[in-house]
């Protein structure tokens, strides 16, 4: 293979970007199951990086194994045992010079396999050392026939281990990537990080950094490996966490470069809302209002993140910024994830803006046929407030002057559907400002680079009178008592949430346990009248069950996490969560966050099946602890990792291959100082980061 020509892009985009098909022995069906994982340029083989690594470098005497680990060992069949007592089975004793024995145990063999483990033959093997009844042994070990008596010649390296697919073995795909790995360009034209930065933070060539992780030397620090801590690792989390905080900020800086409505209006209907709500701002509320109303009032779209813990009163701050574009005659889109939560906002903003005279509309999928026109009309001739889901960003909506384009929930969105509402409301070179509202606390740091692209308000006090909602956790051995807990609250006149969770995505077996509890609970309670939500019933009649428990007319709710946003029904007192050891913090602090809306003390019971296991037991105990939706994001970040925190549901935009926010915390303020650098003084190479990590995924950017 010729090498590529040093120093010219267009050569290292050609080495890296031509499809994998280019290597040898990739046709279709290899790269079909390459595109499975993603992987469908050269350079994606590049950045495929390895899960973990075994070592096969050394051969470990039987008599030195450690139970737990694995190794790899030579050895002489000694003796073979076939056994047929509970189920076919194939035991052999294998031995070597430290005269010491390890058992091999096979339950799925063939003959040819058994008759091949003949006394005296010699077996390299690799495998995990267990307990086993007559001394160490492995349970199904890869296994190869050694010829001869000499040794094996054994792995100069350490052995990657690839995420892989169904279809694509191990082998295979360490074969393609190594052939794309000859392809890498010398360090000098791979290198995207000036020398002066990687001097300045001791960062090797990135070069030097793949072919390290690719393919560790036989003394490379395994530990340090599984860390995520090994230099070469850290420089490539590096690299990756730079170009995904250069990415954002472009995106900024795109945006902003075109201009906004300058919203300036008299204040008048602002004053009206506050005079007409039962309760006072909260200093919180205030002072983010504030914040809000400075961007708006300049000729630049304001790009804005407002982060409130479940219960802060981020709504009326929202309402608050829509009538400051209404009053200065601008139109306000108010976007929800969910037709629940979009609802939840059309009875507040109707209850706020109906005394005011405003006319809202509210669109979302279910409208349809004349109702669906009639709104399309209505929004095209400059309504000033339309509510619904993403069927506002759909094809066929017009604004007349978009002015302010509020996103609930962000997380649920990626910043591809943000900007299509923001083209939305494109008229010519002017965008509507960008207002975004999640419950979903991150600790600052992290917040920089995740919403980097955002300026941060926060929320940081809930409004006064409420009482903490106790928590406890109980196991599910004593469901019986939980039963006549919800019992005991409905004779007060309160009512219930029981919500059912998974482990598993999926909607149809959360469905199913719902329908489960559901028969459990009618049977239990007989007395009392109750709900049923999941996301299989029709949306007619999750509306209907939903309806009849805000009016009171069932007591207890049974649901799937499907509530766990947008449900607002002050007198349920009482939440119990199913499985909750399952659950990460998150979301067990969204599902309490639907009780302890009234004034009335609340309880939350957590109801987990035994045994728990370490970290499920520390997630409890937080539960139990604080209510504080930061230092439950923070002790998340310490329990599970940021992975699961922000969850690739939470943020479309941040998935990273090799970096993780909280492992590589330490490495953020360089990200930012090298980031600035680099917009500042190389804008060519920030284009060249952006299209190696994020690539196809970076076209939000360019938009
Ligand atoms: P979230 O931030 O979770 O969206 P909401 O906006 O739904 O919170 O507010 C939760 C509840 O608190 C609502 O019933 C709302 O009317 C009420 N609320 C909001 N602000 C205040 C306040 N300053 N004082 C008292 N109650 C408030
Ligand atoms: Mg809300």
């Amino acid at each position: 293979m010729p090498r590529p020509a040093r120093h010219s892009a267009a050569a290292i985009e050609d080495a890296g970007l031509v499809p994998v098909t280019a290597l040898a022995g990739v046709g279709p069906s290899l790269a079909k199951a390459l595109a499975r994982l993603g992987l469908e340029r050269v350079q994606d083989l590049w950045f495929h990086l390895p899960l973990r690594y075994e070592d096969r470098t050394r051969i470990t005497p039987i008599r030195d194994l450690a139970i737990g680990e694995s190794a790899q060992v030579e050895g002489v069949v000694e003796a073979v045992e076939r056994g047929f007592r509970y189920r076919p089975q194939l035991r052999v004793a294998i031995g070597d010079d430290s005269h010491a024995t390890l058992s091999l145990r096979f339950f799925h063999f063939n003959r040819a396999q058994a008759e091949q483990f003949a006394p005296g033959a010699r077996f390299l093997c690799y495998g995990e050392v267990r307990h086993g009844t007559q001394g160490p042994e492995m349970v199904h070990p890869e296994y190869r026939r050694v010829l001869g008596a000499a040794s094996v010649a054994t792995e100069e390296r350490l052995t990657p281990i690839y995420p892989t697919t169904e279809g694509l073995g191990q082998k295979r795909l360490t074969g393609v990537i190594a052939r794309a790995l000859e392809r890498l360009p010398d360090a000098e034209s791979l290198e995207l990080i000036p020398i002066e930065v990687r001097a300045s933070l001791q960062l090797a060539s990135l070069r030097e950094a793949l072919l390290t992780v690719h393919r560790p030397a036989a003394d490379a620090d395994i530990a340090a490996f599984a860390l995520g801590a090994h230099p070469a690792q850290q420089r490539l989390a590096f690299e990756e966490l730079l170009t995904h905080h250069l990415s954002l900020k472009r995106l900024r800086a795109q945006v902003r470069r075109h201009a906004a409505p300058a919203l300036v209006g008299d204040g008048a209907m602002r004053s009206a809302l506050r005079a007409n709500l039962p309760f006072a701002l909260t200093r919180a509320q205030q002072r983010v209002i504030a914040e809000i109303e400075h961007d708006l009032a300049k000729p630049v779209p304001m790009l804005r993140l407002v982060q409130g813990d479940v219960g802060s009163g981020k709504t009326v701050v929202a309402a608050s910024a829509a009538l400051a574009a209404v009053e200065a005659g601008c139109q306000v889109a108010l976007v929800a994830p969910t037709e629940l939560l979009a609802e939840q906002h059309w009875n507040n903003f109707r209850n706020w803006m109906q005394p005011l005279g405003i006319e809202l509309v509210w669109l979302v999928g279910k409208v349809l046929g004349r109702a669906r026109e009639a709104a399309r009309a209505a929004v095209a001739s400059g309504a000033p407030i339309v509510i619904g889901t993403h069927a506002l960003m759909q094809e066929g909506v017009t604004f007349r002057h978009l002015g302010l384009a509020i996103i609930d929930e962000q997380h649920r969105f990626g910043v591809h559907q943000r900007l299509s509402l923001r083209d939305k409301g494109r008229n010519g070179d002017v965008v509507p400002h960008q207002l975004v509202l999640t419950a979903t606390p991150i600790p600052r740091t992290l917040a920089m680079t995740a919403y980097a692209h955002l300026d941060v308000s926060v929320i940081d006090e809930l409004p006064p009178g409420r009482t903490p909602v106790q928590t406890v956790a109980i196991s599910n051995a004593r469901r019986g008592e939980v039963i006549e807990r919800i019992r005991a609250a409905c004779a007060e006149g309160r009512q219930a949430y029981w919500v059912c969770t998974l482990i598993e995505e999926s909607e149809q077996l959360e469905a199913q346990a719902a329908e489960v509890a559901y028969a459990e609970l009618t049977a239990a309670l007989p007395d009392l009248r109750i709900g049923l939500v999941h996301g299989r019933l029709k949306p007619k009649e999750k509306v209907a069950a939903m309806d009849a428990f805000k009016a009171g007319d069932s007591r207890v709710l049974i649901a799937t996490t499907v509530i766990e946003v947008g449900v607002d029904v002050p007198n349920a007192s009482l939440m119990v969560i199913e499985n909750a050891e399952r659950l990460g913090l998150a979301q067990l602090h969204q599902l309490r966050g639907r009780v302890g809306r009234g004034s009335a003390a609340s309880s939350c019971v957590l109801l987990y099946q035994t045994p728990l296991s370490r970290a499920a037991r520390a997630r409890l105990e937080v539960m139990r602890e604080t209510s504080d939706g930061f230092r439950i994001a923070e002790k998340d970040l310490e329990l599970r990792g940021p992975g699961e925190l922000l969850g690739t549901r939470q943020t479309g935009q941040l998935q990273f291959r090799v970096a993780d926010l909280v492992r590589d915390a330490a490495l953020l303020p360089s990200v930012q100082r090298v980031g600035e650098a680099l917009l500042r003084d190389h804008p060519d190479l920030v284009q060249r980061l952006i299209a190696r990590w994020i690539g196809g995924a970076a076209r939000y950017a360019g938009a």
